[in-house]
């Protein structure tokens, strides 16, 4: 047996969570991999799944959670064994399949990616989805010509979570950072301690203007807002400078015009993390292992556990998490 915290939908449509013990049998039988879970993280998208919104759980019960860190305790595939640590991300975990709110999951052998040399579970799940994003992002970036003496980066929805690893990993490989936060005063001192240089309050970028360019300012952006401040940066960016579009948390519909892209070379690259090959996802984490100043991690942090998720989960909806929710399972 084994606890889970699981979404129920009633007559009413109305998404309801219990936490509980279940058995093996819950999880099914596809995936060739049992995992025993050990961390699990809160992002955007838990959010929407344990309020019932955004309409990503199709089919109830369900044990939400998009990411998880833990052991193997069975395997039927070759490339695991008992007791090998490993990472668990997108593949639409949590959503189409059982996620990383219990203590156990069953999963498909080729989502998982092997822990990482000088990485630990813990360290893994509180870069979790975030980490390898802003890694992608960051390697999206460079693909297309940024380096640290480019100029100065910018990081939208800073103080979020992925926000908060862009700004702590950029500062690491040596890059100068403008954080764009809502919320300078509680959330200022603690992006300048994961390394940004520059602080730029929400009410300087949330304008949209009419003029299609402003002067040049970003070498590069990972944005994670989207909506009006996307529109607004696209008009800042360097000549041939890019924007990696990460998320959504401002907004869908953009308020861009084509003259970045005709004028200055500017490039919008998008960034998924859902459904990156294993060979890619596996060489990204090695190079957070690597690179990822790991100290940084205990100022990000949150633990919580299952019985806390209600309260965050309707927190992070509200922009009001600072950093990654790691759940303990
Ligand atoms: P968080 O909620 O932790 O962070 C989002 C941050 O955006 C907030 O902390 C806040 O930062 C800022 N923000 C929130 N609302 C607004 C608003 N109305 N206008 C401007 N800024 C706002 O979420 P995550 O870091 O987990 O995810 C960020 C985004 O990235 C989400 O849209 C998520 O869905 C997406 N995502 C995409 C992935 C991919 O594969 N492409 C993977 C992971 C996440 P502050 O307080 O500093 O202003």
């Amino acid at each position: 047996m084994f606890k889970a915290l699981i979404l129920n939908k009633d007559a009413d449509g109305q998404i309801s969570a219990s936490i509980t013990e279940k058995d093996d049998s819950f999880l099914g039988d596809e995936g060739e991999v049992i995992v025993d879970i050990q961390f699990s993280g809160l992002n955007y998208k838990d959010g929407l799944c344990l309020n019932g919104k955004g309409g990503l759980i199709r089919s109830y019960p369900r044990i939400p959670g998009v990411e998880f860190s833990g052991i193997v305790a069975h395997s039927q595939s070759p490339h695991y064994q008992p007791g090998d640590k490993v990472i668990a991300t997108g593949w639409r975990i949590g959503e189409v399949w059982h996620g990383g709110y219990a203590a156990r999951a069953r999963v498909k052998a080729d989502w998982l990616v092997p822990l990482p040399a000088g990485m630990d579970c813990r360290q893994a799940m509180i870069l979790g989805t975030p980490g390898i994003t802003a890694m992608f992002a960051l390697e999206a970036l460079e693909a297309h010509g940024l380096n640290p003496q480019s100029g100065e980066m910018l990081v939208t929805g800073a103080a979020g979570g992925v926000g908060s690893v862009a700004v702590a990993l950029l500062a690491a490989c040596g890059y100068q950072v403008a954080a764009v936060t809502g919320r300078i005063d509680e959330a200022g001192s603690y992006l300048e301690g994961l390394g940004a240089t520059r602080l730029i309050p929400r009410t300087e970028l949330a304008q949209t203007i009419s003029r299609p360019l402003e002067s040049e300012q970003w070498a590069g952006c990972i944005d994670n807002v989207g909506g009006d401040m996307l529109g607004r940066v696209l008009g800042q960016m360097a000549y041939g400078a890019s924007v990696a579009a990460v998320g959504n948390a401002g907004g869908l519909a953009v308020p861009a015009n084509i003259i970045p892209f005709l004028l200055r070379g500017v490039n919008l690259l998008g960034i998924d993390s859902v459904m990156q090959p294993f060979e890619r996802r596996l060489s990204s984490w090695q190079r957070l292992a690597d690179q990822f100043p790991m100290e940084k991690l205990e100022i990000i942090v949150t633990e919580i556990n299952l019985e806390s998720l209600a309260q965050y989960g309707k927190a992070i909806l509200k922009g009001q998490i600072q950093g990654r929710c790691l759940v303990c399972l």
